[in-house]
């Protein structure tokens, strides 16, 4: 009977969005902050898939609960994919959300606006203490702009486009992102497969 699970984040704006979509299903949603004993994580995949693996089968093994992790990012046709699973470093170390932007911008200025198609990309990893593991993904499907368009978000959201709501990531309410965001995809599948093993 699964009654808890330990997501591996950090990030408060993901654990509430993962606790509200368990609503209802009686699951006590941890964070990986609560579990100093899990230490540094080297995500060293060579995918979104591997890297969410790597993480969730480390919370795992190390709070005995099953574990949840998730990894996501930006890849632009042009760029043949990059920065993919870089998305976070695409400009360097710093991990500047400005730096990696303006990087994008600068190698897709010769880009005619016909090729500056992208997509984001989330990738969920379930580790249950019994071996058992599930992966499944998210995408949302894009175009990058020539300049940041927009306020809300973070990361790419202001150059990232999507012609069918006619706005840009970083000017969706978060419920309007949450709606169509490779990782509001991959959650709610996520949210099935472990309806299912409640359930099983
Ligand atoms: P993470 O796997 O959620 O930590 O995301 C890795 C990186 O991908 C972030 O640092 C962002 O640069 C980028 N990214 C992932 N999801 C989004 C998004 O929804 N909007 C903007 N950038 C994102």
């Amino acid at each position: 009977m699964m009654t808890e699970m330990v997501l591996a984040t950090g990030n408060k704006g993901k654990l509430a969005e993962f606790q509200r979509l368990l609503e209802g299903l009686d699951i006590q949603v941890h964070s990986m902050k609560e579990y100093p004993e899990i230490g540094e994580i080297v995500e060293d995949g060579d995918s979104f898939a591997a890297n969410a693996l790597i993480k969730a089968r480390a919370v795992c093994k190390a709070t005995g609960k099953p574990a949840m992790a998730d990894d996501s990012g930006l890849m632009v046709d042009a760029l043949d994919g990059a920065p993919g699973i870089f998305s976070a470093r695409f400009a360097g170390e710093q991990r500047s959300d400005a730096d990696n932007n303006e990087k994008v911008l600068q190698l897709l200025e010769d880009v005619a606006d016909a090729n500056r198609t992208a997509r984001f990309f989330c990738a969920i990893a379930i580790v249950l203490p019994n071996g058992d593991e599930y992966t499944v993904e998210g995408t949302c499907e894009g175009v990058i702009l020539r300049a940041l368009q927009g306020e809300g978000g973070f990361g790419y959201d202001p150059l990232f486009y999507v012609p069918d709501m006619g706005k840009t990531f970083a000017e969706l309410s978060m419920e309007e992102k949450n709606r169509i965001s490779h990782r509001g995809h991959a959650n709610r599948k996520a949210v099935e497969i472990i309806r299912a093993i409640k359930n099983a």
